[in-house]
C-alpha cells in the first residue's frame, strides 16, 4: 500500500504529465514544455524543502505547502509535535502536582540524582533540617552533615529507616527510597515528641523494675526463712506459694531489666567472637539433667563454628529458646536443638513435638506478655518476656525469629545470622 504522501505526489506527477502532453500537442513544442513544466516540478519541490527546513527550524510559523507530499510530511510532524507537547504537559503538570503535594507533607522531602546533588527540596527541608534554598546542585554529603546519617546514606542498605537526633536537638527518622534506578528520595519525619515518649516509658519501666528488685529479695529472703522455722503445717502451702511467686517476680524483673537495657542501646557486653559451641554444651548438660526424665533431647552442634556478636545476650536467647521447647511440650516429645553453617549464614534452631501455635498468634508472639495459653505459660513459670528478649537481642545482630509450628504437632524456632555481622 503507498503511503498518503506517496499518492499525492503521484496525483500531481501525472496531472503535470497530462499537462505537458496536452500543451506539446497543442503547440506541437514538446521539448520546451517538458524542460519547462519538469523545472517547475523541481523548482516547486525545492521551495517546498526550504520552506519545510525552516518551518523546522523555527524561523517561519506556519507552514502550509500547497498540496504533495511536503503538506502530508507537515501534517505528520505537527500531529507529532502536538502529541510530544501534550506529553510534556501531562509530565509538566504531574510532577507541578507531586511537588504540591509533598509541600503540604508533614516531612521534609529531598530528592538527589546520581552524583548525590539535590535536586529538589521541600519547604520542610528548609524548616525541620536548616537547609537553603540555595543548597539546590549541592551534594547531600555536604549539607547534612551527621556522620551518622553519612554513614548510613553511604552504606546503601535503605530497608530500615534511621533514628538520629540532629544538631538542632531534634530526633529525625530518615527513609531513603530509591527510584529510576539512579536517584533517591530522601524523607525526614520529626519524631521528637514520640521519642521522648519511648525514652520515658523505657526509663519508667527499667527504673520501676530496679526500685522494685531490692524489696523483692528482702520479701524472698524471710520467706526462705520462715518456710525453714517451725511453723504450723496450715502455713507451710501459703509460704509455699509466696516463695514461687517472690521467684516469679524476681525472673518478670529481671527479663524487664533486660529489655531495658538492649532497646536503651546499654548492653552489658562486648560485641565480639562468640563461642557458641561453648555456650551451647553446658546448655546441653543443664538441659539434660533437669529434663531427660520427661523428653528427649537431642543435639547436633558444629563444634568449629563461632560468630561475632554479643555473648551473653546470645546465651540468653539460646536459653530461652530451649526453655521454651520444653516448657511447651508434652512429656515424652523430642527436642531438637541445632547449631550449623548453611552458605554464608550460621543457624541456630530448636524443634519441638509440642503444643504447636495457630498461626493468628504467630505475629504477635514477640510481643511482651503475649501468650497464647496464659494458664500454661504461668504454671510452667514463664515471664512472657522471653520472646522480646530473644527478638531484640537478634535485632542487635542484624537477625531476626523465623517461627515455623502446626497447632498440636511442633514448632521450630530459627535464628540465623550472617558470618559477617554488623552491629545494629
Ligand atoms: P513465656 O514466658 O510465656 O513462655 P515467651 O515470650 O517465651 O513467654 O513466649 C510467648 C508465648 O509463645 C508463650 O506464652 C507460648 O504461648 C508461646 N510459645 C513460645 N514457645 C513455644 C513453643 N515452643 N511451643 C508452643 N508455644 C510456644
Amino acid at each position: 500500500m503507498l503511503s498518503n504522501g506517496v499518492k499525492r505526489e503521484l496525483t500531481w506527477l501525472i496531472g503535470i504529465v497530462w499537462l505537458t502532453v496536452a500543451l506539446s500537442w497543442i503547440t506541437e513544442a514538446w521539448t520546451f514544455w517538458f524542460v519547462l513544466l519538469g523545472c517547475g516540478y523541481v523548482v516547486r519541490h525545492l521551495w517546498s524543502m526550504h520552506r519545510f527546513e525552516k518551518w523546522m527550524q523555527g524561523d517561519i510559523d506556519i507552514h502550509e505547502p500547497s498540496s504533495g507530499l511536503w503538506s502530508e510530511l507537515c501534517y505528520l510532524v505537527s500531529r507529532k509535535q502536538r502529541a510530544l507537547e501534550k506529553h510534556a504537559e501531562l509530565n509538566f503538570y504531574r510532577s507541578e502536582q507531586f511537588k504540591a503535594a509533598s509541600m503540604l507533607l508533614p516531612a521534609a522531602v529531598i530528592s538527589v540524582d546520581k552524583k548525590n546533588a539535590i535536586e529538589w527540596l521541600n519547604d520542610q527541608a528548609l524548616d525541620m533540617l536548616g537547609l537553603r534554598a540555595q543548597d539546590k546542585g549541592l551534594r547531600l554529603e555536604y549539607v547534612i552533615r551527621n556522620p551518622e546519617f553519612l554513614s548510613y546514606y553511604k552504606a546503601n542498605h535503605y530497608q530500615k529507616p534511621l533514628t538520629v537526633r540532629l544538631n538542632n536537638a531534634r530526633v529525625f527518622e530518615f527513609k531513603v527510597i530509591p527510584y529510576f534506578e539512579t536517584h533517591k528520595l530522601l524523607i525526614a519525619s520529626d519524631i521528637t515528641d514520640l521519642y521522648n515518649i519511648a525514652s520515658i516509658r523505657r526509663d519508667f519501666v527499667a527504673n520501676a523494675s530496679h526500685e522494685l528488685r531490692t524489696p523483692l529479695t528482702v520479701l524472698h529472703g524471710y520467706l526462705e526463712l520462715m518456710q525453714d522455722m517451725p511453723h504450723d503445717d496450715q502455713w507451710s502451702m501459703p509460704l509455699e506459694h509466696m516463695n514461687n511467686q517472690t521467684v516469679r517476680m524476681s525472673a518478670i524483673i529481671e527479663d524487664l531489666l533486660t529489655l531495658s537495657a538492649m532497646e536503651s542501646d546499654s548492653i552489658d557486653a562486648e560485641f565480639g567472637p562468640v563461642d557458641v559451641p561453648s555456650i551451647l554444651n553446658p546448655l546441653m548438660v543443664e538441659a539434660e539433667q533437669l529434663l531427660t526424665e520427661r523428653h528427649t533431647l537431642k543435639f547436633e552442634i558444629d563444634e568449629s563454628l563461632t560468630i561475632s556478636g554479643f555473648a551473653e545476650p546470645l546465651k540468653s536467647v539460646f536459653t530461652n529458646l530451649v526453655s521454651n521447647a520444653v516448657r511447651y511440650s508434652p512429656e515424652g516429645g523430642e527436642i531438637c536443638v541445632k547449631w550449623y553453617k548453611e552458605n554464608e549464614f550460621a543457624y541456630f534452631c530448636v524443634s519441638d513435638e509440642g503444643l504447636g501455635i495457630a498461626p493468628k498468634h504467630l505475629p504477635r508472639l514477640t510481643e511482651r506478655f503475649y501468650r497464647v495459653d496464659k494458664d500454661r505459660s504461668r504454671v510452667t513459670g514463664g515471664t512472657g518476656l522471653g520472646l522480646a528478649i530473644v527478638k531484640h537481642v537478634l535485632e542487635k545482630h542484624g537477625s531476626y525469629l523465623e517461627i515455623e509450628s502446626t497447632l498440636g504437632q511442633g514448632s521450630t524456632f530459627c535464628c540465623k545470622f550472617a558470618l559477617k555481622p554488623s552491629i545494629n
